[in-house]
């Protein structure tokens, strides 16, 4: 087992039964030992679930972890998000999650995941392009749709100030729907809207949102679920979580990408850059799903 997810299990369990534990030091009878001792694990199960989940807490967090197991690895494995190096990444094995169709999974390369952030290929193929532009987003207004924390580690230990948008995860700074985005023109100079595009219910209208907001010199750097077998994009509405899976790969996709993709972002206004993981050595490049390109799209406003 790895040693992150090792810790986080052991602290998960030691630090309510050692909290109990203290109850037990203080001479007073027993009944009020458990009462107490129960209190206290309460108190430090709750203290350590706000750890994980407020976000400044989290990166403190993570650093430490950072900081413990991996300061001196020199594995082959890179994780340009939390900038550390990994002997293996961890297996997803999304195929026996019930939201997903194994068929979209199974057989393909799942060890895609970094041991301590979490990140998939297509957050270390962003991260690996802000690091080649990062006095640019330092001195830049950015947004990012959504705030995943692979992400959020980059921009943290850049010190990129950066503002987080999504439509209900209650970490982000804005709650923003992509087709009705409340900015005003020209707001941002660097966007980046990864792996969001699929879950909107109106692809286009998002796209024209996106355009809007951005600087006329600006970057919008976006990514998507693509299927280069497919000669087109595939939607269909539907309201049944079964028929999704099965045509877009999860329950809560509602189309899947196709070769059209260039053309999809031409015809919302912008020039488009393909950056792939195949360009950097940020392995593996492959998977986590047969629909997973692990491309990056670089788009500016056409002139
Ligand atoms: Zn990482």
């Amino acid at each position: 087992m790895q040693k992150t997810k090792m810790f986080k299990i052991l602290i998960r369990v030691l630090l309510p039964v050692c909290s109990f534990l203290l109850a037990f030091i203080f001479p007073i009878n027993l009944f009020i030992k458990i009462a107490l001792g129960f209190t206290l694990a309460l108190i430090s199960t709750l203290l350590l679930h706000m750890v994980l989940k407020t976000s400044k807490l989290r990166y403190t967090s993570y650093k430490i972890m950072s900081w413990l197991f991996y300061k001196n690895s020199h594995g082959l494995n890179y994780c340009p998000c939390c900038d550390n190096h990994f002997d293996s990444f961890l297996d997803l094995e999304l195929y026996n999650n019930p939201i997903y169709n194994p068929a979209i999974f199974k057989g393909i390369n799942q060890k895609v995941s970094c041991p301590l952030c979490n990140s998939a290929p297509r957050h270390r193929i962003i991260a690996t392009w802000a690091n080649m532009n990062i006095e640019k987003l330092k001195s830049s207004k950015v947004l990012l749709f959504a705030p995943e924390i692979s992400l959020m580690l980059w921009f943290d230990r850049n010190k990129c100030s950066v503002t987080t948008a999504d439509l209900i995860d209650p970490i982000a700074d804005k709650k923003i729907d992509l087709t009705s985005i409340d900015f005003k023109d020209n707001s941002y100079d660097y966007i980046f809207c990864n792996h969001v595009l699929e879950h909107v219910n109106d692809y286009k209208k998002a796209l024209s949102e996106l355009y809007r907001i951005l600087t006329a010199d600006g970057t919008l750097i976006i990514s998507f679920p693509i299927d280069d077998t497919l000669e087109v994009t595939i939607e269909k509405p539907t309201t049944s979580n079964e028929e999704r899976k099965q045509l877009f790969g999860q329950i809560d996709h509602l189309r899947i990408f196709g070769n059209d993709s260039i053309q999809i972002l031409n015809n919302a206004g912008f020039e488009v850059d393909i950056m792939d993981t195949s360009d950097k050595n940020i392995c593996p490049d492959t998977a986590p799903a047969k629909y997973d390109s692990n491309q990056i799209f670089i788009c500016t406003k056409r002139a």
